[in-house]
């Protein structure tokens, strides 16, 4: 059975949903390898096993606090190793970046944006700033995936693999940058925004008071997004901004609120299962793409629908 390479960037304790569900689409294509960067405790090693892992592959230099070019260089170098059917990463700006750079290394296509890949190489992505959905497949090399959060339902494997550990060269990155310190941002106990199940997201509709927004995200146990417009006015941190130029996200459920439907905001969430939009112009374009649809004021709507579901907990 061939191989598939997952990039595990593991500055945490324990792995992380996403990670999680590289792995479980890592095991439908074949069997899975991990290309580990971080800590690894026997508690991430037998998780790995549940996944199915039989190999994790480690840098030889250090690469903590490391920026992307080492940890390209030592995907590309596991990748070598391994010679992997594909290569799986996730679709963060970091990992689009080390995608590339990987692509460069092992002269090899790379897939950007997948919402699903087949047994056969086949991606299902989205184009043109989410216009249109197409399938895609790498004519050249080791296919290099970035796999968007949710694209399938993590699971462990039916029977737990024991992972052999190899170390592999990523060569010497000595005098390139490191980040030495992380500003410690306060724990919102909301899930990251592209990995959530549920994302809640405002626009300019909010008029700068993100409290509904809040609310509704937390009574649904979601995360909190944002159209440009809001994170331009500065009314929430840029990191929540979705669309082209923000995060993609690809949630179960999307709620958007007070958000017009922009093209460019579409681009970053149109692969929801479903979405919900409330606003109140009934003519907004952004109906046009909701599968359910409210008109009305945002700051009446949503906490009745917070009350309603907390009701219903
Ligand atoms: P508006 O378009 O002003 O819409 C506000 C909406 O709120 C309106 O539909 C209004 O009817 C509704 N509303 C007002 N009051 C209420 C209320 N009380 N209750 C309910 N509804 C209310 N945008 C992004 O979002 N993400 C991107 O990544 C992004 N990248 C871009 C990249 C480029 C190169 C460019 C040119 C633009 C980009 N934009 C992006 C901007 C995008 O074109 C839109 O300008 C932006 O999405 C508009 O934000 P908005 O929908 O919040 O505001």
């Amino acid at each position: 059975m061939p191989t598939v390479l997952v990039f595990i960037d593991h500055p945490g304790q324990a792995l992380h949903k996403g990670q999680l569900e590289l792995l479980t689409l890592a095991r439908n294509i074949g069997e899975p390898v991990a290309a580990f960067n971080g800590d690894l405790t026997d508690a991430v090693r037998t998780t790995l096993g549940d996944y199915g892992v039989g190999t994790i592959y480690r840098p030889s230099a250090d690469l903590d606090g490391a920026l992307v070019a080492p940890k390209a260089a030592f995907v590309a170098a596991a990748a070598r190793e391994a010679n992997p059917a594909a290569v799986l990463l996730p679709n963060t700006f970091e990992g689009k970046e080390i995608a590339a750079r990987t692509g460069i290394k092992l002269d090899s296509g790379v897939i950007t944006d997948a919402i699903g890949v087949s047994a056969d190489l086949t991606v299902t992505k989205s184009v043109l700033a989410g216009a249109y959905t197409v399938q895609a497949q790498v004519g050249r090399g080791t296919p290099i995936i970035t796999v968007k959060a949710n694209a399938v339902a993590e699971a462990p494997a039916a029977e737990a693999a024991v992972p052999e550990v190899a170390t592999v060269d990523a060569g010497d990155f000595g005098p390139a940058a490191r980040i030495t310190h992380r500003a410690e941002k306060a724990a919102s106990g909301r899930p990251a925004l592209t990995e959530a199940r549920v994302v809640v997201a405002g626009g300019r509709g909010t008029g700068g008071d993100f409290s509904p927004i809040e609310d509704l995200a937390d009574a649904l146990g979601g995360a909190v997004g944002a159209s440009r417009a809001a994170t331009d006015a500065g009314w929430i941190e840029h990191s929540a901004q979705v669309g082209q130029t923000g995060q993609t996200v690809s949630p179960q459920l999307y709620v958007s609120a007070g958000i017009s439907g922009a093209i460019q905001q579409k681009a970053g969430m149109q692969t929801a299962k479903v979405i919900v939009a409330v606003n109140n112009d009934a003519d907004s374009p952004v109906f046009e793409i909701a599968d359910f649809g409210i008109v009305g004021d945002l700051a009446e709507v949503l906490p009745q629908a917070a009350a309603e579901i907390r009701r219903r907990k």
